[in-house]
């Protein structure tokens, strides 16, 4: 009876701790309820918000005007305080104790504020900063080497067709030079104004600088790490491909001209970042007597227009089961430079109006092969746009910023195959013999190989500047000791912290991350891998069926793997969109690798035929002072250099 009773009493109180723990469930369930609603409300507020936004912006860029530029400021300030508001409202939820995984997420999304999070006048002061960088690298002009009195050049098109098309290195050199200083050193105050709030909006959302806040994207602890174990998968590569147009550019311009153990000087490389290096390729090319590869003249020999460029990428699409372009994406969309005279950013970009329905692209379509590529990219981005668009807007964005860049270039490396070429009419048939393939890999690699270095530093660069380990006097010393480490360039004249050669690059004007591009452009080869895989156009080991001439063009089945992977935004972490498509759960070069495993052997064989060095020294040019090297070694900045160069 007593143990009975004992019993009893015990299980009076467990009763009564059941009944109250079900009371916390049960409230907490309430809870949770209400946390699900105000986010579909906020939901769907945010998206009228950034549709106001979008539009404002759209407006600005396409027509840069001292009203527009205005109305930008103050759109963008009203929303802001807007966003404060129900940012305020969304941190007094309990959402870590949720049980819904999604629900968190929304909600871990939208507490961090972003550049709203600053006090009003200094989220003023960033974005006219922002702003004047900007409109400095839109505006900016400079005079013709040949004729002085002619000062209109911008950079699109005149600087990139003097880059493409002369041979003469003082004409590129001055060009050069004279972009610098008129789109560059004139931002400099402004960047270090930017740096600075961008700066207090980073620590406001919780983050020691900037450079945490971009890593954040990649949803890992050790992304440094991860970028830097892909550079090194790939620099042997890029070291050999940098040898041999080296030798190339040497034969050309002289040894005077081009150190043969140096960096190569970066005016010679066909662009004015030296970022790609596709114009090389007509005086480089490895079996010269192939037939060509650049369907340029073909475009134009068969009328191709600028609308016609769209209406072919979107033929691409809509025939891998993807979804055409709505009608307003062809009535807003500008696809060619306006005739008017108003100053506009000819940058080419793709823009979701957060609303479902508005989908653009403004681009200052030239007929060439290089934008038939361009259009397949930021048509790219148009539809991972419309496969999540039905995702809530917090998740309207790619599984992590390479995601993006990468799907627009994985169709386009179908496209500039020569089997999808030939079945096009752009290409003349004929047999895809080993010559023709390396030539076709070789200039693929003038693209894609040479870039990963400069995208990879253009970041390095500024996670010291957002960190402080690069200060404002040590900008362009710094700038150039990464391209020199990681890219093998040197300046065309000595430089001094007077120039300020990043803001001569729009994605340092316009405050655009950009190790999105270099993720991206590794990641599409492991994309395509898969998607050639499963269309069954790539068999390692059967020469029939190389990676490099893979064409998923009609292959609804591979169609339907990328559109998995792209409904679901960023709604999961990037890892499981990999894993949608890949299998794998890490980035990964080796897709890359494969690709290019061709060419790799054949540079290998020809730069030891030839005898030329791989790599190279030290620069004789001057662009850091010695008391900024010794600060360099003093520093830890030569110890990261190391580390993250692979060196
Ligand atoms: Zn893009």
């Amino acid at each position: 009876m007593k143990i009975i009773g004992e019993l009893a009493l015990v299980g009076a109180i467990a009763s009564v701790f059941i009944v109250a723990a079900r009371g916390r469930a049960v409230e907490r369930a309430a809870e949770e309820a209400a946390g699900r609603d105000y986010m579909r409300n906020l939901d769907e507020i945010m998206s009228k918000a950034k549709n106001k936004k979008v539009i404002a912006s759209w407006d600005y860029e396409s027509n840069i005007t001292k009203y527009n530029e205005d109305r930008l400021l103050q759109i963008s300030l009203e929303l802001a305080e807007e966003e404060k508001e129900h940012w305020k409202e969304t941190m007094s939820y309990l959402w870590h104790e949720y049980e819904d995984q999604d629900l968190k997420r929304m909600f871990q999304k939208y507490t961090k504020l972003g550049t709203s999070a600053l006090p009003e006048d200094l989220n003023e002061r960033l974005i006219n900063a922002i702003n004047n960088m900007q409109s400095t690298y839109a505006k900016a002009t400079i005079c013709s080497y040949s004729d002085r009195t002619k000062c209109d050049l911008h950079v699109e098109p005149e600087v990139t067709d003097i880059f493409a098309t002369s041979n003469d290195p003082e004409e590129l050199k001055y060009t050069w030079l004279e972009w610098h200083k008129a789109a560059g050193a004139a931002s400099k105050g402004n960047f270090t104004e930017y740096v600075a709030m961008d700066n207090e909006a980073a620590k406001l959302n919780g983050y020691d600088s900037v450079a945490e806040w971009w890593l954040s994207y990649y949803e890992a602890d050790d992304s440094e790490d991860q970028f830097a174990a892909l550079w090194a998968q790939v620099k042997p590569l890029y070291q050999q491909i940098h040898a041999y147009v080296r030798r190339h550019l040497r034969l050309k311009y002289g040894e005077d001209v081009v150190p043969a153990r140096g960096p190569i000087p970066a005016h010679l490389l066909g662009n004015i970042w030296a970022q790609t290096w596709n114009q090389v390729e007509k005086f480089t090319k490895p079996y010269p007597d192939k037939p060509e590869i650049d369907v340029t003249n073909a475009l134009r020999a068969q009328n191709y227009t600028a609308l016609k460029f769209f209406k072919t990428a979107e033929e691409f699409f809509t025939s891998l089961n993807l979804s055409p372009m709505p009608d307003l994406f062809w009535e807003r969309s500008i696809i060619e430079k306006p005739t008017d005279g108003r100053d506009m950013v000819c940058h080419a970009s793709a823009w979701d109006f957060y609303d479902g329905e508005d989908f653009r692209i403004r681009q200052c379509t030239t007929i060439t092969s290089e934008f038939f590529k361009t259009t397949h990219h930021e048509m790219g981005h148009i539809q991972y746009y419309l496969q999540y668009k039905d995702q809530p807007v917090v998740y309207r964005e790619g599984a992590n910023p390479g995601f993006h860049e990468a799907v627009g270039d994985v169709i386009a490396l179908s496209v500039s195959t020569p089997k999808h070429l030939r079945v096009m009419g752009l290409l003349e048939d004929g047999t895809d013999d080993i010559e023709t393939n390396i030539n076709q890999l070789y200039k693929m690699g003038l693209e894609k190989i040479v870039f990963l270095p400069f995208a990879y530093l253009l970041d390095l660069f500024r996670y010291g500047v957002f960190r402080g380990t690069t200060s404002p006097d040590e900008y362009n010393c710094h700038y150039w000791q990464l391209r020199e480490a990681l890219q093998g360039v040197e300046p065309p004249a000595p430089r001094s912290e007077d120039d300020f050669d990043p803001a001569a690059k729009y994605h340092i004007s316009a405050d655009v991350e950009y190790m999105r591009y270099y993720i991206s452009y590794i990641i599409q080869f492991q994309f395509q891998r898969s998607l050639c895989q499963i269309a069954g156009e790539y068999v390692p080991g059967d020469e029939t069926k190389l990676l490099s001439n893979c064409d998923i063009y009609k292959n609804t089945e591979a169609g339907n793997a990328l559109g998995k992977m792209l409904q679901l935004g960023s709604s999961k972490p990037w890892q499981d969109a990999m894993e949608a498509l890949t299998g794998q759960r890490n980035m990964d070069a080796s897709g890359l690798l494969e690709y290019f495993a061709p060419l790799h052997d054949w540079l290998k064989a020809e730069n030891e035929r030839t005898g030329e060095f791989v790599g190279w020294e030290p620069s004789t040019v001057p662009f850091c002072t010695a008391e900024q090297r010794s600060a360099m070694e003093s520093s830890g900045f030569n110890t990261r250099l190391k580390k993250y160069a692979s060196m």
